[in-house]
């Protein structure tokens, strides 16, 4: 075997000495257009340079040009080619059988058993080896956190930024990167910012319909529909409904913070709107302060799609529509939770539900507009009192008092107001 090689890259250098030599005897042929008479004299000195040939049987590192390569470092097709005729000539038991016995002596047992394994054995052997390998790769193997994954494993841990930075570098350092960068997660959560947040010197709000349209577009990025899903082929109309609602909340921490009092008119609201409900005070009672917060939100309950008519399919349910999770602020105002800013502010609010437009979603590139229904329920007894104009000892649907209950004659006497039904019922008759 040494010999063999050794004689094919003699005959390869050789070639190649050859081949520079006819190459540059050629260029300068040409040079001179092949005239013989210039060709001698002008490269005369060229001409009488002694063209040595390598000697034979000499080390390979002796002879000029590249050294054949070990058989190791050959490509694929160049090994297929040196082995090919101990491929033909040998069977493949006798082949199997010399390779374990080469792995064992080279001390490679596991090696050498594996092949025995994989060889003497029932033909499906192999295909077993190999698929309980791929499992244990696909067991062990690490899946890192998505950008939204972290942000909402952040946020439900209530993990500040500093503990996410460390949890993320001391996992890091035991070789193990599943978390996004906070830069990373600082983006995913400007994706979930409305626009046209306002804000101001009492409070902040955001466009209702600008909030409708990114809750909807959100819940409709965590579906997957099949790709050849067709919305008008199946249904006519897709409905968002929403449950809203507001309760303001007394006696928080003053921050000291100093209001712009130039505001004032806004919250100045007039006097003979006063009930029994303590708010017919005195200017103090209208200065600006963030010890009362009076907050309006709306909760994304389901999504339908359907045809008029008929039954709806639910598309997206939220399985916690009684969890925060869910819940978007529409606006906050320090204000009290007096009769007229309830009614001031709903009404605000109802304005913005009426002139609510439709939210167009692209489904697989077709446009599918989506209606949101908002429902008043998220409401307490003093909201619906205020809203319907009952004292708290009577019943907003029927106005009927507690003295009134006992008699049974009076149900039929009892007027109902169909209008504040939707409230539900009075706790009064429970
Ligand atoms: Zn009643």
């Amino acid at each position: 075997m040494e010999t063999t090689g050794q004689d094919e890259h003699y005959e390869a250098v050789l070639n190649k000495k050859i081949l520079a030599y006819t190459t540059t005897l050629n260029r300068k042929w040409l040079a001179v257009n092949r005239t013989a008479s210039t060709f001698i004299s002008k490269y005369e000195g060229w001409l009488d340079t002694k063209f040595d040939l390598p000697k034979k049987g000499k080390k390979a590192v002796d002879l000029r040009g590249r050294p054949s390569k070990p058989f190791s470092d050959l490509s694929e097709r160049a090994k297929i080619r040196k082995v090919k005729p101990l491929v033909e000539t040998i069977s493949t038991d006798r082949l199997l059988w010399a390779t374990r016995v080469s792995l064992f002596k080279e001390g490679k047992h596991a090696a050498a058993d594996l092949l025995k394994q994989s060889t003497e054995y029932s033909p499906s052997r192999p295909a077993k080896i190999r698929t309980t390998f791929r499992e244990s790769l696909v067991k062990d193997k690490i899946i890192s956190y998505t950008v939204d994954e972290a942000l909402a494993h952040m946020v439900n841990c209530r993990m500040t930024k500093n503990v996410y930075h460390q949890t993320r570098l001391g996992l890091k350092e035991h070789g193990v990167n599943v978390y996004p960068s906070y830069d990373r997660i600082r983006e995913a959560k400007k994706l979930c910012y409305p626009e046209g947040i306002e804000i101001y010197e009492f409070g902040a709000s955001i466009p209702l319909q600008s909030l409708l349209d990114h809750t909807v577009r959100r819940v409709f990025q965590t579906f997957d529909l099949p790709e050849d899903f067709n919305f008008f082929e199946k249904y006519e109309n897709a409905e968002f409904i929403f449950k809203w609602g507001c309760d303001g909340s007394s006696g928080q921490t003053e921050y000291h913070q100093s209001f712009n009092q130039n505001t004032h008119f806004i919250l100045n609201e007039p006097q003979s709107n006063s009930d029994g409900d303590n708010d017919s005070d005195d200017c103090e009672q209208n200065r600006i302060t963030d010890a009362n917060v009076f907050l309006f939100s709306c909760v994304p309950l389901r999504l339908t799609f359907g045809i008029t008519d008929s039954t709806n399919d639910i598309i997206w349910k939220n399985l916690t529509p009684s969890s925060t999770r869910y819940c978007r602020p529409i606006k906050f105002l320090y204000k009290k939770e007096t009769k007229y800013n309830t009614c001031k502010e709903v009404e605000a609010i109802e304005d913005e539900i009426k002139s609510l437009v439709p939210i167009e979603i692209m489904i697989n590139n077709i446009s599918v507009p989506i209606h949101c229904k908002l429902v008043m329920t998220m409401v307490d007894g003093k909201v619906i009192n205020n809203l319907t104009d009952t004292s708290s000892q009577r019943c907003f649907i029927c106005k009927c008092g507690p003295k009134d209950m006992n008699d049974l004659k009076n149900i039929q006497q009892f007027k109902i107001n169909e209008n504040n039904l939707k409230y539900g019922l009075s706790t009064l008759h429970a």
